[in-house]
This record gives structure tokens, C-alpha cells and sequence, in this order.
């Protein structure tokens, strides 16, 4: 929330930060005025030209520095994601500061082999501009500056991860943290200063999407967004107007499919990891399961005692589901749940707020016998909140899993991983994991991306490090006439109809009257 104080007999508008478990004021930030955001982008600028020009090695050496910065300061680190964020202390180094830390020494150590120019070979039919003497290389060059705006869910590693894949690539970043975890995003800030990484390189602005967020989408090179979809689309509107490139990491709604050889406790404890992880509010969370027939009963059941085993607590050590980030989310969240119930869905966990605990706490909570065109299945929930639905066929399971406007991710469960592999060849998401959820988000190697309205663009993997370089291509020549430049003449055309009759109409004889024909025209050239 904003609000206006004065610091130095001048009035400012600061942010203030609410921890969730409490509802109280734990700090505030002073929000960037609007107008000087061009300026912030100006002096970034001139920071990345001479970024760019440091080496490889130069770059995966500070990047070095800023893990050791990270796991001296992890104990701070992690308490501030606990009273800012709400997530269990385990979950602040399982889901946030140990891959934060695995990303940027994994990208630092491979970003040298992932962007050096590539070789492009074999250059047209049999190879022929190759006998011309031509070759191509794909080179990655920087953008500029970066904007990346993140989201409250994983306000660390998300942030982090974006910013140190686009420094790699050679590109400044100007990053706007999520209004609702200003703090984290100041840290962040700091730890790359400590670092020891240039001045204006990365700068923290802080403040709302609708006047900051849009500027920072105005002024960038490019950018990278992780949000809503709704927020998605304004700001691809918004980078329209510019032809801006971007990514988009938006929104999930992602299946799981329990077959019927699955485990049932092995799929059962997945399925309650999966959904309450960070109490609900992952893009990648698990929210809807679709269980066979045959074992529904079984899975119900054991999904049930787990879920009413789950803590809930003021203290981060004591939690293992956390508050909801916010009002406005704690709102959808008994909103969607009151109106699965009222459509007749059966609530067997949880289904209303934790008012023991004075935060934004709701209980962890399994409905049952939701419609699959109900607001609860076809919405993101973006909260504790898990409904299973019984499948008598496999057909009708891939066709509930695929009836969503989202593809984050999604899995399935099976003893058998090739029959597993098979089932997850059909679900259309941008990753589909085989008896596992969520881990794929930690796996820097592979890619991160949504297909439909999940997103645009990827991030992660060899590709999701070029995202943030733009491909430029390199060709070469020798340095003599080219046979197609002028004059033309009509053994040109000749030798021109004659290939196109022999390499693609079948013709021998045409090959080799289109060859006599090229002769006699480079004789008189
Ligand atoms: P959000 O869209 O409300 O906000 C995200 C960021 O965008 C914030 O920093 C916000 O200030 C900024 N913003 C808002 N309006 C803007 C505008 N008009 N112009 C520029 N910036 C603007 O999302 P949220 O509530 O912070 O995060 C939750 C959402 O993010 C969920 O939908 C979740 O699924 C998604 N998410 C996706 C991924 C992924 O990798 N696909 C990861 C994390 C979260």
C-alpha cells in the first residue's frame, strides 16, 4: 500500500510491506517517482556498453561472488522471505534460495558455450552455397537493458534468476519487484551491490505495475515478464506500440492424472506437495487431479489424511502451509471455494479461513465432485485449494486435462514410466512430468514455458538463455561476383528453369542442362 510521508523535509510516497502471517507493517520502501525512470534506463545504458565488453570469464567471476554473497547472507535471506512472503522456512531455501543459487552458478558456467556463435552447415540444395563459398554463423548480441517485472509468489528467486540470465547475456536490467514484496526486492538489489557488480547495472525500481511497471515496459529493450495473465496481455498491448519483444511466464492451472497402475500414496503425497507447496500460489501448483475410477475411493481417502495432518502457524519453523500473500487473493480464494460448494461440490478438507491465526491463513482444502466447467476447475486459484475428479476412461482424462485455456505444466502418475511417458505426449502443456511435480522449475538445464494463454517465450535451458540476447546472423562470401547479381542474361533464366525442373520436378536430364546452362552464363560474366 502507499502511502505519503517526508524524509529530509520533502514528501515522498513510500510502499509499505505487510506480512501476511500477521497483517502487520514489518518495513517500507520509498517508491521511484515516474518521471525519473527514463533517466534510471539512460545511465543503465551506459553501464551495459561497457558490460558487454567484459569477457565470459570476467562475468562468470563476479557471478561467482554474488552465490557466495547469497549463501553468507542465506539465514537473512530466508527470514525476510518468511515474514514477507509467508512461506515455510523450509520452503524459503528449498524453492527459493537454493535454486536461485543453483541457477546462477549453472548459467554462469555454461552461458560462455550457450552463447558463442553456432556454425550453420549445409547451406542449400546438396550443399550448394557452400560450394559457392559461403558460411553462416548465429551470433547472440546483448538487447540493452532488460526490464524484468516479477511477481510476489517467489519474489527471490524469480527476480534473481531473470536478472543474472540477462546480465549474462551481456544486457543491464532495471527490475520492478512486485508492490506486495518491495523489501525482497531491495535485498536483491543490495546483494548484487555487494557483489561487487557495477554501479547502474541493475537498479530495484519500486512501485505499482499501473504507472512504474508501464514505464519500465516503455523504456526497455526488452522484456521479461512473470505474472497474471491479465497483466500479460495489458503489457503486451502496452509493448505493441514500440514493437518491444518479450516473454511472458504467466498463469497455470495444471492437471495431474493418477492412472490406474499409480501408487496410490506415492501419487496421493505428490499431489498435496504439489498443491499446497507455497500455499497454493505456484504458476506450476497442482490444481486439479484426475484419478481413475478404480482407486478415486482409495486416493480420496489418503490425500484427505495428509491434508488435515498439514500445519498451519504464525511461526515459519512451525508452518508447512502458509498465509495467502494479500487480501484481494485471500478473497478469490474463499470466493472460488464458496461457489464450487454452493454448486453442489463436496468440501471433505478444509473450506474456510484459518481463524485461530490472524493472517491471511486459509485451511488446506480438497473439494470433491466439481463440475469441469466450474469457475474452480477452469480458473486459476492460485491458493490451497485441491479438487480431484474421477475418470473412467484414459480418453476422457486427456480431454478433461486438456480442456483449459492454460499450458504451464501438468503430470501424470503411473508405475509404468513408458506408459506414463505416453499419456504425457498428449497433454498440451509446456512441461509434462512423469511421476513428479513441480521439481522441473529447479532443473536450470531444461526449459521453462507455457503454451495457450501460459505464456510466450521461455526461460531456462540453452534457449531460454538466448531469450535474452537477439540472434543476429553472420554471412560470408568471397570476395568476388556473385553469378546472380546483374546483368541477367537468358542462359540465367535457362539454367534457373532447368534446376527447378531437376531438383524439384525429378527431372536428371534438367540437372544437367541447368548446369551447362550456368556455365555458359558465368563465361560471359
Ligand atoms: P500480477 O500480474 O498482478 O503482477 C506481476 C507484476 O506485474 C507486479 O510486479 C505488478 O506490479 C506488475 N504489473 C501489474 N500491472 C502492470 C502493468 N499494467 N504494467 C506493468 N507491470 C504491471 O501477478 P502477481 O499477482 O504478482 O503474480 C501471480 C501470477 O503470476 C499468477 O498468475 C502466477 O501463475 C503467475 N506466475 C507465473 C510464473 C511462470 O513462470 N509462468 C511464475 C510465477 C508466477
Amino acid at each position: 500500500m502507499v502511502t505519503t510521508t517526508t524524509r529530509n523535509n520533502v514528501s515522498v510516497d513510500v510502499l509499505r510491506s505487510i506480512n501476511p502471517a500477521t497483517r502487520e507493517t514489518i518495513g517500507e520502501v520509498i517508491t521511484t517517482p515516474v518521471e525519473e525512470i527514463p533517466a534510471i534506463f539512460a545511465k543503465a545504458r551506459v553501464a551495459q556498453k561497457v558490460w558487454a565488453a567484459m569477457s565470459f570469464r570476467e562475468r562468470r567471476e563476479i557471478m561467482h561472488r554474488l552465490v557466495r554473497v547469497i549463501a553468507e547472507d542465506a539465514d537473512a535471506i530466508a527470514e525476510m522471505i518468511v515474514n514477507e512472503n509467508g512461506k515455510p522456512r523450509v520452503e524459503a531455501y528449498a524453492s527459493e534460495i537454493v535454486p536461485a543459487c543453483t541457477l546462477v552458478q549453472t548459467l554462469a558456467n555454461k552461458a560462455e558455450k550457450w552463447l558463442k556463435p553456432e556454425r550453420i552447415r549445409g547451406l542449400g540444395p546438396f550443399g550448394i552455397m557452400r560450394l559457392m563459398g559461403k558460411k553462416s554463423w548465429l551470433t547472440w548480441q546483448p538487447f540493452g537493458v532488460i526490464g524484468v517485472i516479477s511477481p510476489w509468489n517467489y519474489p527471490f528467486n524469480l527476480a534473481l534468476g531473470s536478472t543474472v540470465s540477462a546480465l549474462l547475456a551481456g544486457n543491464a536490467v532495471v527490475n520492478k519487484p512486485s508492490e506486495f514484496t518491495p523489501l525482497i526486492g531491495k535485498m536483491t538489489g543490495d546483494l548484487f551491490a555487494k557483489a561487487g557488480f557495477p554501479q547502474n547495472l541493475v537498479t530495484i525500481v519500486q512501485g505499482y505495475g499501473h504507472n512504474v511497471g508501464a514505464e519500465v515496459v516503455r523504456s526497455s529493450d526488452k522484456l521479461f515478464f512473470t505474472g497474471s495473465v491479465g497483466t500479460g496481455k495489458k503489457i503486451m498491448a502496452m509493448a505493441a506500440d514500440k514493437l518491444t519483444p518479450v516473454v511472458l511466464e504467466l498463469g497455470g492451472k495444471d492437471p495431474m492424472i493418477v492412472l490406474d497402475d499409480a501408487d496410490v500414496k506415492i501419487s496421493a503425497k505428490a499431489a498435496v506437495w504439489g498443491c499446497f507447496n507455497n500455499a497454493g500460489q505456484t504458476c506450476a501448483a497442482v490444481e486439479r487431479v484426475y484419478v481413475h475410477e478404480s482407486m478415486y475411493d482409495d486416493f480420496v481417502n489418503e490425500v484427505r489424511t495428509i491434508t488435515q495432518s498439514l500445519r498451519q502457524d504464525v511461526s515459519g519453523d512451525e508452518r508447512e502451509v502458509g498465509p495467502i500473500m494479500n487480501e484481494m487473493q485471500f478473497k478469490k480464494v474463499c470466493q472460488q471455494v464458496d461457489q464450487a460448494r454452493a454448486d453442489g461440490a463436496e468440501i471433505i478438507a478444509g473450506g474456510k479461513p484459518n481463524d485461530k491465526l490472524p493472517g491471511y491463513f486459509y485451511e488446506p482444502t480438497v473439494v470433491v465432485g466439481a463440475k469441469q466447467n466450474s469457475r474452480l476447475i477452469q480458473e486459476e486459484t492460485f491458493g490451497p485449494v485441491l479438487p480431484i475428479m474421477k475418470y473412467a476412461n484414459i480418453e476422457e482424462a486427456i480431454a478433461m486435462a486438456n480442456d483449459s485455456k492454460y499450458g504451464l505444466c501438468a503430470s501424470v502418475f503411473s508405475s509404468s514410466v513408458s506408459r506414463g511417458k505416453e499419456v504425457a505426449s498428449r497433454i498440451l502443456a509446456g512441461s509434462v512430468l512423469v511421476n513428479d511435480v513441480l521439481s522441473n522449475a529447479a532443473v536450470v538445464e531444461t526449459p521453462w514455458q507455457g503454451i495457450k494463454q501460459s505464456g510466450i517465450g521461455l526461460t531456462h535451458s540453452k534457449d531460454g538463455l538466448r531469450e535474452f540476447a537477439q540472434c543476429i546472423h553472420i554471412q560470408t562470401n568471397p570476395h568476388r561476383t556473385q553469378f546472380y547479381w546483374h546483368p541477367y542474361s537468358a542462359n540465367l533464366a535457362g539454367a534457373l528453369r532447368n534446376f527447378t525442373a531437376g531438383l524439384f520436378g525429378g527431372s536428371a536430364g534438367g540437372l544437367v542442362k541447368g548446369v551447362r546452362a550456368l556455365m555458359k552464363h558465368l563465361k560471359k560474366k
